[in-house]
């Protein structure tokens, strides 16, 4: 039989995709579990913890659909269903009326602080997979999302350390880092957080 590699790559990549697809069926089936017990959807998870740990100005209604691939529609009745609870709050962003910022209430917090092990069960499911193992895993996934991100068809919100518009140390005092996209300085908490516009440095 004549060896042909891109027939190979093809095939290879087949039974990834299907493997993946098996995997994201699963993790379903166990965040659903985890989050049943904490009386929210998955879905709604998601919402808290982009409201959590994306930063200030980009926790938008807008890059919350981006994250989760859906519509804006969708994404306001999502974020509806978490004001109606009492978990969050929408305000409108003072530089462009359009645009609804999202934060977490005292009792969203509150719930959040019960959440920050989601995706626990997962963890768990990994454990017996040796260190080589994973770490092979993780630089394989890392080259999927980033392709898949190129593509257009994730978004991968990181802080701000790596990005392009990061001029870290730029001033003195409370706000020491500064963003050359939104043209504002930072404090160093908030270049922490997570951000939905981050463009990694080549
Ligand atoms: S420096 Fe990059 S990651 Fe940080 S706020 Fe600006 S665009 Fe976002």
């Amino acid at each position: 039989m004549i060896f042909d590699p891109k027939r190979r790559k093809e095939e290879r990549s087949a039974r990834i995709g299907m493997a993946l697809f098996r995997m994201s069926q699963a993790i379903k089936k166990m965040t659903q579990a985890e989050s049943d017990a904490l009386g929210l959807s998955p879905i709604q998870i998601q919402a808290l913890l982009f409201a959590t740990y994306t930063r200030g100005e980009m926790a938008t209604v807008g890059n919350f659909a981006d994250s989760i691939g859906t519509t804006h529609v969708t994404a306001v009745k999502i974020i509806n269903g978490l004001v109606k609870k009492g978990l969050m709050s929408k305000s409108q962003k003072p530089e462009d009326r359009r645009v609804t910022l999202l934060v977490l209430t005292s009792k969203g917090e509150e719930v959040v602080s019960h959440i920050k092990g989601f995706g626990h069960s997962l963890e768990e499911a990994l454990q017996p997979i040796s260190d080589e193992t994973i770490e092979k895993l993780e630089l394989g996934l890392g080259s999927i999302i980033s392709v898949m991100e190129k593509r257009g068809d994730l978004v991968v919100a990181e802080p701000c350390l790596g990005c392009i518009h990061f001029r870290p140390h730029a001033n003195d005092g409370a706000t020491p880092h500064y963003c050359n996209l939104i043209q504002k300085y930072l404090s160093h908490e908030a270049s922490l957080k997570e951000c939905p516009e981050h463009t990694p440095s080549p």
